[in-house]
């Protein structure tokens, strides 16, 4: 395939001399316009990288010169022959990347950066230990394509490697053996998935002759033609169908290659038979337009050489389990020599180049991810639109954003291969090596150069993270507004940490907030913190102190469940609300509750007044209490100031109802909402009461600063039981309202 436009001058002459000669032939290839960049790539070239030496004992002008060479040969584009031409040669002495983009533009300049961080990567690869060589390889490949955000980067670095496999020759065996492997494990496969064939024989069959030898020598005996003349005769064949097809009328597309010596090899092993018995040694392929066509041609063909039975399937009636269709046959041909004819459609050749049955799909049986995949089928798809000589810059252009890789591969200081999300951090990065390493990340380096931790990652780039010993995370990294990390697997390594570390600090700010509270109502029981975990809800003791140290759960409530307060919590300034004014005019406001109300039994009508500390309201359970002149108070009977009575008074303590129609009175109630303190939660209080038409007179609130939570205390004027109930059962639905209740 790829042979050299012409002979390069014997490296005594001149690097000058080479490129002089290689321009002019290039004179028929590219429009004038386009070849005086290329001239002037050349003299950047012989510029700066002018009396370098690569380990091939070759000039650096004539390495990349041989691989622009073989760029023209695959037809590619001057950019691409330029970039080839350029590789290397940013940053060296005084040339700046912005001279070259004035130069050559932009798009020129990113392949050449593409090309070099390749490069690197390409070089260190060597010292990656043999039980990591596997994933690495399979990284290497993802990352050659990761990198490559245009396919011909890929193209250049194949050509380059094709150039470099035809130089070897005289390296050192195990250098030349490590860049054979190298070659048939990525290069080659890369070349293969991307279906540039001509690239892929050469690569493989140098390969071969480098890593086996012997082997490579006796297929070649084997093969008893040289490969031109295999070629030659495949070339004479493909004429002669020609020119038939065209007599019988049937539209076709004629294709062919000799087998090359690898595919030889491999094929005789994997069915351990001998060459004579391989049909495919020489190959022709039939491009139709109908399966009518299809069934047409296979006729002319066997009308025009004898056909050897065995050797014919029709995967067009049956098709292979991955739906590949085709004719195959094999037939004795011109010289009596064995030929492969397969006959297909162009629909049933495109399925089978970028369908699910595509080539490299079944002969490479590892693994591939979807997302690779695509990006093949597409640089594919552009590969195939510039042969066809399409607008292909438009294609790029079209499917660039669809196709554009969600991943970069970055390198670990020993060059290991590292896949994340595009947009990807230093410390994302860090997490993706250890949490340790994310926790303990106190700075970065990415080739070399410190970077600030929200540096977004390119594909190439080889970062190494900086820690410190005691360093943690900072609440900072959480915030998607600063741009520390994308992935999802280092934010939440990210709060993880904090949950364990806010988890030690809650508990012990919990604990003593509890201790505290406790000694404030004087309440002396000790708490039994498993047994009252569940009340709250909560699992385990520890889960209800962290509860109360991070706010979750207001500590007064979790106190008065382990006793009785003994002391009256101190009173609060006091924050006093007029009532409304509409309010002041409502003639029930002023008939207070009192006399009439409430019936005391076996005396009658007793002057009755209703105590202050519980505000007992219609129908509450009531009890009352014979004053000494002041008539019968009536309290609730649960309320605090009569339980521990002195016997003496007890006495005094008279049954009494509520009767039967209670005057339309007001009656002052104290209530209690304990909340989690937040900005507006007043207001929402207020307007429960307003909506309920509730009259305030008094107000008390108090915040708790270690837990975060407001105690209200209303004094408020309600008609009867079931518009209180009501109004508690709003405030409850308060957001973060804990506790709603009456006080007394
Ligand atoms: P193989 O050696 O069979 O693995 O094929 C190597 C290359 O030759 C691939 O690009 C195939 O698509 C191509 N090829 C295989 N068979 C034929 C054929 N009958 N005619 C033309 N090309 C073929
Ligand atoms: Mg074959």
């Amino acid at each position: 395939m790829v042979k050299p436009t012409y002979n390069l001058p014997e490296s005594d002459s001149s690097d000058d001399a080479a490129i002089t000669h290689w321009l002019e032939r290039l004179a028929d290839h590219y429009p004038a316009d386009e070849l005086h960049l290329i001239a002037a790539a050349c003299a950047v070239l012989t510029r700066y990288r002018g009396n370098r030496q690569i380990e091939t004992g070759e000039t650096h002008v004539r390495h990349v010169l041989s691989t622009a060479d073989i760029l023209v040969r695959l037809r590619m584009d001057s950019e691409t022959l330029i970039a080839a031409l350029l590789n290397g040669c940013l940053d060296q002495g005084d040339l700046r990347e912005s001279e070259l983009v004035n130069g050559f533009g932009a798009g020129i300049v990113r392949m050449v950066g593409d090309l070099a961080r390749i490069g690197q990567i390409a070089n260190v690869d060597a010292i990656i230990a043999d039980k990591d060589q596997l994933e690495h390889e399979e990284n290497l490949r993802r990352l050659l394509l990761g990198i490559a955000e245009d396919v011909r980067v890929v193209l250049v670095v194949l050509a380059e490697r094709v150039h470099l496999m035809r130089a070897i020759k005289d390296l050192e065996p195990g250098r030349r053996t490590k860049i054979a492997r190298d070659t048939q494990r990525i290069y080659a496969p890369l070349a293969n998935r991307l279906g540039i064939w001509q690239v892929k024989w050469e690569l493989e069959d140098l390969s071969l002759r480098y890593l086996q030898p012997d082997e490579y020598r006796r297929i070649a005996s084997l093969l008893s033609e040289r490969r031109e003349e295999r070629e030659q005769y495949i070339a004479a064949v493909m004429a002669m169908l020609r020119d038939k097809f065209a007599e019988a009328g049937i539209a076709a597309e004629i294709t062919g290659r000799p087998k090359h010596l690898f595919s030889i090899w491999k094929k005789m092993r994997r069915k351990a038979v001998a060459i004579e018995e391989i049909f495919d040694l020489r190959a022709v392929r039939i491009l139709v337009q109908t399966v009518a066509d299809c069934y047409a041609a296979l006729g002319l063909i066997h009308g025009l050489w004898k056909h050897i039975p065995k050797e014919f399937d029709d995967y067009i009636a049956t098709p292979k389990n991955n739906f590949y269709q085709s004719l195959h046959t094999a037939v004795v041909g011109p010289e009596d020599k064995p030929l492969e004819v397969q006959i297909r459609t162009h629909d049933m050749h495109r399925h089978a180049e970028f369908g699910v049955a595509a080539h490299w799909a079944y002969k490479e049986s590892k693994g591939h991810d979807a997302e690779f995949q695509r990006r093949v089928v597409w640089m594919r798809n552009w590969l195939e639109l510039k042969n066809e000589g399409d607008d292909a810059s438009g294609f790029l252009a079209r499917f660039k954003s669809e196709f554009e890789p969600v991943h970069i591969y970055v390198l670990t200081p020993q060059s290991k291969v590292v896949e994340l999300p595009k947009g990807a951090t230093p410390l994302d990065f860090a997490y993706a090596i250890h949490s340790e390493i994310g926790n303990c990340c106190r700075g970065a380096r990415v080739n070399g150069r410190i970077v600030p931790l929200n540096y977004t990652l390119s594909s190439g780039e080889k970062v190494e993270i900086l820690t410190q010993k005691h360093a943690a995370p900072s609440r900072d990294w959480l915030s998607p507004h600063q741009g520390y990390l994308i992935t999802a697997r280092a934010r939440n390594r990210v709060r993880q940490w904090f949950k364990q570390r806010d988890f030690d600090q809650h508990l012990q700010d919990g604990r003593s907030a509890l201790e505290r509270e406790l000694g404030r109502l004087g309440i002396p029981d000790k708490p039994h913190l498993d047994d009252l975990a569940p009340k709250f809800n909560y699992r385990r003791g520890e889960d209800l102190l962290v509860a109360i140290g991070c706010g979750d759960l207001a500590v007064g409530q979790v106190a008065r469940q382990v006793g009785e307060p003994r002391i009256e919590a101190p009173k609060e300034p006091e924050l006093r609300i007029r009532p409304p004014q509409k309010h002041r005019n409502n003639p029930l406001a002023s008939l207070k509750a009192g006399s009439g109300d409430v019936v005391v039994e076996g005396v009658g009508d007793l002057m009755t007044q209703m105590a202050q500390c519980c505000k007992p309201v219609p129908f509450d359970d009531i009890v009352g209490f014979v004053t000494r002149g002041r008539g019968v108070t009536v309290h609730r009977r649960n309320c605090g100031n009569l339980r521990h009575l002195p016997p003496a008074e007890a006495e005094r303590l008279i049954n009494v109802r509520w009767a039967n129609q209670p005057n339309h009175a007001i009656y002052p109630v104290d209530l209690l909402v304990v909340a989690t303190d937040r900005k507006g939660l007043l207001r929402d209080v207020s307007s429960v009461f307003s909506d309920e038409d509730v009259d305030v007179t008094g107000v008390n609130t108090h915040s708790e600063k270690s837990t975060d939570s407001a105690n209200m205390r209303f004094t408020v004027e309600i008609r009867d039981m079931t518009q209180l109930e009501r109004l508690m059962t709003k405030l409850q639905q308060i957001p973060d309202v804990l506790e709603v209740r009456r006080a007394g």
